[in-house]
């Protein structure tokens, strides 16, 4: 395995995504055309539109969730640039974040510190908690990252090794989510209480083990909770969900950890119809920034897509752009999400 990748294989190694049932051949079509004709029970029908073995695909259901201005919002990310702790870029793309945010209706409260990196370098972090019903005392926990890895260490090329990245799927996919989502709440609140968390400085360093530099808003988070006894219902890490291509299994230590969690998400999915995305398989077991927040007791799993491009091949390199993204993806995952609100 590569040092400095941000997952683990579980040793199990991958498996196919392939789900989708395979179309009908030409005989179970015509069976089924004749039990048509003969007007048999409804109930056979519909065993003729499935594999024999596999369980019925319930109809799509959508939400007002508007996926393609979650695409135009995760763009207005990456215009700013690579959203580098430190940079001119990263300090602008903040402040956007928390303009949209209080423009939606909601309590902004910002967590600012410098961090000293390995190498002695000072990083200005912010983590941007947006509160949507404040006073609600039952809680949602929805958190992402909106800062990019400076380098793009997974190209081939020592001399691109060193570009910072556009971080459309990894950074901005989830912002872009959260500003719809935002949109989606002001117009009709939800009668939980729901945390927006804009976490800094996860993609900055290595992965390793161990881990340097990395998962630093949520590491600072989970010791500086927005108040005592801070315990949302659940909570859930939205990381890389814009791609075009996209399918996503079950994070192995959301399984393990938050397994309740993993229940009423996938089984929201489900029952929208959306399983052909949200695979009811497990997947890897990732290192992300639910992990520091379930060392203290939050119940956080992670939705995320870590199979990006051919081979990974977009994954912390020069090819994370907005042409990789889809609005029908952040609709697909944004749906899900505002549906577990209401
Ligand atoms: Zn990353």
């Amino acid at each position: 395995m590569t040092e400095g990748r941000r997952w683990m294989v579980d040793g199990r190694g991958r498996t196919s995504d392939t789900i989708s049932p395979p179309p009908l051949t030409r005989r179970a079509r015509r069976v089924c055309s004749n039990l048509a004709m003969f007007a048999v029970a409804s109930t056979l029908l519909a065993a003729c539109t499935q594999k024999p073995d596999a369980p019925p695909t319930p109809p799509v259901v959508t939400t007002e969730f508007d996926g393609e201005a979650a695409l135009q919002y995760a763009a207005a990310q990456v215009a700013f640039g690579p959203r580098v702790p430190g940079s001119e870029a990263h300090r602008k793309a903040g402040d956007w974040i928390v303009a949209q945010m209080i423009q939606r209706g909601a309590v902004v409260t910002e967590q600012q510190w410098n961090h000293k990196t390995k190498s002695g370098r000072t990083l200005p972090l912010r983590n941007i908690l947006a509160r949507f019903n404040p006073q609600a005392t039952e809680r949602v926990l929805y958190l992402t990252h909106w800062d990019t890895r400076p380098t793009a260490d997974e190209e081939m090329d020592p001399a691109d090794q060193i570009k910072a990245i556009d971080g459309a799927n990894d950074g901005a996919s989830g912002v872009g989510l959260f500003v719809a989502l935002a949109d989606a709440l002001q117009k009709k609140p939800s009668a939980l209480g729901v945390d927006l968390l804009f976490v800094d400085g996860e993609d900055y360093g290595e992965f390793g083990p161990p881990l340097v530099d990395v998962l630093l808003g949520s590491t600072y988070f989970a010791s500086h909770l927005p108040e005592p006894g801070y315990r949302p219902v659940f909570g859930v890490l939205f990381d890389m969900i814009g791609d075009a291509d996209l399918r996503i299994p079950q994070e192995i230590n959301s399984v393990q950890r938050a397994p309740e969690v993993v229940q009423r998400v996938w089984s929201k999915a489900a029952e929208m119809g959306r399983g052909n995305v949200f695979l009811a398989r497990e997947g890897q077991a990732i290192t992300d920034d639910h992990i520091p927040l379930l060392d203290v007791g939050l119940k956080v799993i992670n939705v995320i897509d870590l199979d990006y491009g051919p081979g990974n091949s977009y994954h912390h390199t020069l090819q994370d752009t907005m042409d990789k993204l889809s609005a029908a993806s952040l609709k697909i995952v944004g749906d899900v999400a505002l549906a577990l609100l209401r």
